[in-house]
């Protein structure tokens, strides 16, 4: 009996060894010194004051996004990167245009509602449309309605977000065909107009853009989002007199084709140079917002983590590289191209990181990689502090790194991040330079620096 449990054990005892590394005290102290100087000089932090007030809005084909590549390019050549190029990619281009109104009358006072067009929307004609409004919380719901209860009338997508969830991203992921598909769905029963609840977890009248989708072979209506309290407003309003007529006018127009840019910069590797690590997050951002946290967070985060390396002198194994992304928010042609190029080119990446998901407190990485592999790396949090990075989960990644790993099974890591307050600045005019954390957003890049750290000194 003794025998048998000893034989049982020892095998037991093999395994877990495997996964268990000792305590490493050089990589705690270059973790330690990661966060040390990305907080006490807060120099990513200070880049993003560059990106979002020197340069502001960076919708993709805007003279904002030609800015923002040759600023991201200048900074890593500024910081003496061994390579920085740029890396050709096609964009949509669509603009807001100058007008953008919704009201009705009521007792003959003209009611304002907070409106902004959906991203790639049609416009109106310039005195809008006016139609009587229908109101729905689901796509199917407008199904039962059919023609009949829709033709020649203004839908409008009222669902809301659901409060009642610790991770409050599932609301966003419950309420996005609103936005997304809402003006597909109302055109195929001869809607003339579309509009929405913002998806939105404020109580302020901030409306929310962001991308929508059209569809060949249906009428492309204009579509557009409504503040929190502008939407509330308007129910009541419909539920007082059903015959409400609501006008709306959207003035969104699309473009050819405009030529951009990914930024790269690298620091080549001492002992695997072939070997690449990539960083990144996108450059483009909505037209509404200086884009501070969505993205420009995670560009400078993935710069710092480079300039992290940088200021200590060390030398990575394999080459580490920066990438800024363009166009993930209406298109993602860039990570599309950059996958492209990367299985043209023959390049090896052993893994892809990114930062797309604000500046707030981060908590952990998502990860999509082998089931040994995200074993392997628990072992790691003991270098971290919990207060920050505290758990390496299953699943996650990045938009833009999402072609590279689908088309080369690249392992990859999106930065996982205290999400509570994202929703109420998330592809709005709130989402500015002010309404970052200087202290929060540097744990962002220390914690980019660190596990970009860990995984070329260890391996995946
Ligand atoms: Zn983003």
């Amino acid at each position: 009996m003794k025998n048998l449990i000893k034989l049982i054990l020892i095998p037991i005892l093999i395994v877990s060894c495997e996964t268990t590394t000792p305590y490493d005290q050089e990589t705690a102290d270059v973790i330690t010194r990661f966060y040390g100087d990305a907080l006490g000089e807060r120099e990513s932090y200070n880049l993003l004051r560059d990106l979002s007030k020197d340069i502001g809005q960076r919708l993709s084909g805007s003279e904002g996004a030609a800015k923002a590549v040759l600023w991201s390019k200048e900074i890593m050549e500024g910081y003496g990167f061994d390579s920085v190029f740029l890396q050709e990619v096609m964009v949509p281009h669509w603009e807001r245009g100058t007008y953008e109104e919704c009201f009705y009358y009521e007792g003959g006072k003209k009611i304002n509602l907070s409106i902004l067009g959906a991203g790639g929307t049609v416009s109106t004609p310039f005195e809008g449309v006016t139609a009587e409004v229908v109101e729905v919380k689901s796509l199917e719901e407008v199904d039962v309605l059919g023609r009949e209860g829709v033709e020649g009338k203004i839908v409008f997508y009222s669902k809301a977000f659901n409060q009642r969830y610790i991770n409050i991203g599932t609301s966003y992921g419950e309420t996005g065909f609103q936005r997304r598909l809402g003006a597909i769905k109302a055109a195929e029963y001869g809607a003339v107009a579309s509009i929405f609840r913002s998806l939105s977890s404020s109580n302020d009248d901030y409306p929310h853009t962001g991308s929508m989708s059209y569809k060949e072979g249906v009428d492309s209506i204009a579509h557009g989002g409504l503040g929190v309290l502008s939407s509330i407003k308007l129910s009541e309003k419909i539920k007082a007199d059903p015959k409400t007529k609501l006008t709306v006018r959207l003035s969104g127009k699309w473009f050819p084709d405009a030529l951009s840019h990914n930024v790269i910069g690298e620091i080549k590797g001492s002992e695997n140079p072939d070997n690449i690590i990539l960083v990144g997050g996108h450059l483009d951002s909505w037209d509404v917002s200086e884009g501070a946290h969505d993205d420009g967070a995670g560009c400078v985060h993935s710069i710092g983590a480079l300039r992290l390396f940088q200021k200590q002198g060390i030398k990575p194994k394999n080459t580490l590289r920066a990438v800024m992304f363009m166009n993930e928010e209406n298109g993602l042609r860039g990570g599309t191209q950059y996958a492209e190029n990367a299985i043209k080119n023959n390049e090896k990446h052993i893994v892809a990181i990114e930062s797309d998901a604000s500046a707030y407190i981060p908590r952990g990485f998502g990860f999509s990689g082998s089931d040994e592999q995200l074993e392997k790396i628990q072992d790691w949090l003991k270098y971290f502090d919990k207060n920050t990075i505290s758990y390496f989960s299953k699943g996650g990644g990045g938009a833009d790194i999402g072609p590279l790993h689908r088309r080369t099974g690249t392992p990859m890591f999106g930065l996982s991040i205290d999400g509570q307050k994202y929703f109420e600045i998330h592809h709005t005019a709130k989402d500015v330079f002010e309404a970052v954390h200087p202290r929060e957003m540097e744990l962002g890049t220390a914690s980019m620096a660190s596990l970009v750290y860990l995984i070329d000194k260890y391996g995946l």
